[in-house]
């Protein structure tokens, strides 16, 4: 079930603390007001749905996804990292 955040529309949440995630199934209609307070809310586009907030990608990531990671030490040498 996808992760959803929702924010209040105006003012602050006193309960939720103002922002606030919800799992909720893909075909389920869109909050319109908070659970727990009753406020309008409105969602929050979620970072981890957006490619371009992909972060870069270092030396230890590329290790994580399985790659052999050489560093140039001279002409024609490389150093396993
Ligand atoms: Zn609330």
């Amino acid at each position: 079930m996808p992760l959803y955040e929702y924010e209040p529309c105006d003012g602050k949440c006193a309960i939720c603390g103002g922002r606030f995630t919800v799992h909720r199934p893909v075909n389920a209609p869109e909050l319109t007001h908070c659970p727990v307070c009753k406020k309008p809310v409105r969602k929050v586009v979620s970072l981890f749905n957006t490619p371009t907030k992909l972060k870069p990608l270092s030396i230890s990531d590329a290790k994580r996804a399985g790659f052999t990671v050489l560093k140039r030490i001279g002409k024609g040498e490389y150093e396993r990292q």
